[in-house]
């Protein structure tokens, strides 16, 4: 008989490990505590609004497609993809907006607009951010990290000091660039990695190379399309996937979990389980304290991705001078930074990300309507109670509509605000952090929580508080890192 494998969470980590343990001969069951499966990536639908709740920028393509590839798949057996020529409009408090496309000079002409010499001073930062992005391909992305020594073998004693380890992002980018606009451009992918460009390494430069030389994509069904596919390799598989199944306890016995137990009084035996839901939750409310690995007061000193400030609208009416994915950027955004990261505080002035998805995919609501996302980085664990919503929502849509020169607030009819205590609640998230754990320097690599247990045998994580982190292709990665490390030490 096959033994039993559980998988805690139906996220991207989650689907993705729960195939791999499969394929290894492994019989696992996945449990979702939600009725809908995607983690971040769910699909709220009302009033004929389809709407990704979460991530919405399809990048590095490739990391789908070795994932696809380990299973003899390509990710067009699952959704169609379309590459976005129009990439993004960034919006500038108080200069012109521009829109960054696919055409590579087109995007030097603009960086060269935006000062003398931009345009060769792009084209040198993108082949060093390509240097950094393959050496982190082949070398660091796809790896478990158990002693300080893999670390320092790889990085500081051969490439560390072309890859931008100990320097931050800002600097880097700084000492290169003097117009604001193209630092902005440089940075902000950043903060996708829920870090201050202030915080980061500057390794993560890299992500010039994604956005800027890899393109942005866009998967049917929006991302939620992906997570159905993932769900859909897996039952071919043979998993089984349940939703509305929270775990509340692991059962542990002379270091190894035994059972598993849920909220509607299930108790399963296993042979292994791999944890994806929230790390520092799981951690702290799912093991006795003597089989924590990091208990509360290790999470209490970590350094917290953000929170968010979402809002997901249904407008009956077309907006034009929207791209699909639109940016804005102030002009002091270390003023946004700063209430994120040092005094903590709802932001005044936010920049802030806007999705109209229905610009790419009008099938994503009505005839002739507008889906929009609106996501507004904030600290984790801020108050959050619904006088609070409907006065922060209101000068948000007004502070949307002046920034962007478009009027849509009367043209509302679905209307929806997802904030810290619903990341809580729905996702068990540690303070309400929208992505786990921030990249610094000491919360990369090995510094990151580990994929195994220290004191359980047979419990493992995933996902994005573990190595490579936060991001749709870094938890494909992990869960793959996580498959290879439970395949050499306890293969079924
Ligand atoms: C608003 C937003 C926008 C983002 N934008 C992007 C983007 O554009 N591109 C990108 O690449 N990344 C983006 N990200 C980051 C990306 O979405 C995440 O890093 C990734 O989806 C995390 O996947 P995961 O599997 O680690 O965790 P999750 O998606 O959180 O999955 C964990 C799952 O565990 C479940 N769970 C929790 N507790 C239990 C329990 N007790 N029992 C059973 N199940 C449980 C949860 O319900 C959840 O489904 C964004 C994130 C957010 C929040």
């Amino acid at each position: 008989m096959s033994k039993q494998a559980v998988v805690l969470g139906a996220g991207f980590s989650g689907l993705a490990v729960a195939s791999l343990l499969q394929q290894q001969g492994w019989q696992v069951t996945l449990w979702e505590k939600n009725p809908e499966i995607g983690g971040r990536a769910r699909l709220w639908s009302h009033g004929g609004y389809d709407f990704d709740m979460g991530p919405s920028w399809y990048l590095m393509p490739e990391v789908f497609e070795r994932f696809f590839a380990l299973f003899g798949k390509t990710p067009e057996s699952y959704y169609g993809l379309t590459k976005l020529q129009n990439q993004y409009k960034v919006f500038f408090e108080g200069l012109p907006s521009v829109t960054v496309t696919d055409d590579l000079k087109a995007t030097k002409a603009l960086f060269e607009s935006f000062e003398r010499g931009g345009a060769a001073k792009l084209e040198q930062f993108l082949a060093e951010a390509k240097l950094k992005y393959d050496t982190a391909m082949n070398g660091f992305l796809y790896k478990d990290y158990r002693h300080l020594g893999d670390f320092l073998n790889w990085t500081v004693l051969t490439k560390g000091p072309g890859l931008g380890l100990t320097g931050s992002l800002d600097k880097f980018v700084g000492k290169r660039f003097n117009d604001r606009r193209s630092r902005q451009i440089l940075e902000y992918a950043m903060v996708f990695l829920g870090s201050s460009p202030a915080n980061a390494p500057a390794l993560y430069s890299l992500l010039s190379h994604v956005d800027l030389n890899l393109g942005v994509w866009f998967p049917r069904g929006g991302m939620n399309g992906v997570a159905q596919g993932l769900a859909r390799l897996f039952s071919e598989a043979g998993g089984t996937l349940v939703t509305k199944k929270e775990a509340v306890g692991l059962i542990v016995r002379n270091g190894r979990v035994e059972r598993v137990q849920s909220a509607d009084g299930e108790e399963k035996s296993v042979d292994l389980v791999v944890n994806t839901a929230d790390y520092a939750w799981s951690e702290t409310t799912l093991l006795q304290p003597q089989w924590q690995s990091y208990p509360a007061a290790y999470w209490n000193q970590r350094v917290l991705a953000p929170s968010m400030f979402l809002a997901f609208l249904g407008v009956n009416k077309q907006i034009p001078g929207l791209e699909h994915h639109n940016l804005y950027f102030s002009a002091d955004w270390n003023q946004h930074f700063k209430s994120i990261f040092e005094t903590p505080a709802w932001p005044q002035n936010p920049c802030f990300y806007l999705s109209a998805i229905t610009k790419t995919d009008p099938s994503m609501a009505p005839s002739g309507a507008e889906n929009l996302f609106l996501l507004i980085p904030a600290a984790s664990g801020l108050p959050d109670d619904d006088d609070f919503r409907s006065d922060y929502l209101d000068k948000a849509l007004r502070h949307v509509e002046a920034v962007t020169q478009t009027s849509f607030r009367d043209s509302i009819e679905v209307q929806r605000v997802f904030s810290q205590r619903d990341f809580q609640a729905d996702y068990h998230a540690w303070k309400g952090t929208g992505l786990g754990l921030a990249h610094t320097l000491f919360q990369t690599a090995i510094f990151r929580p580990a994929r195994r247990s220290r004191k359980v045998g047979n419990l493992f994580y995933t996902g994005q508080y573990t190595h490579p982190g936060v991001g749709v292709p870094m938890t494909l990665i992990s869960a793959q890192v996580t498959a290879q490390v439970i395949e050499r030490s306890l293969k079924p």
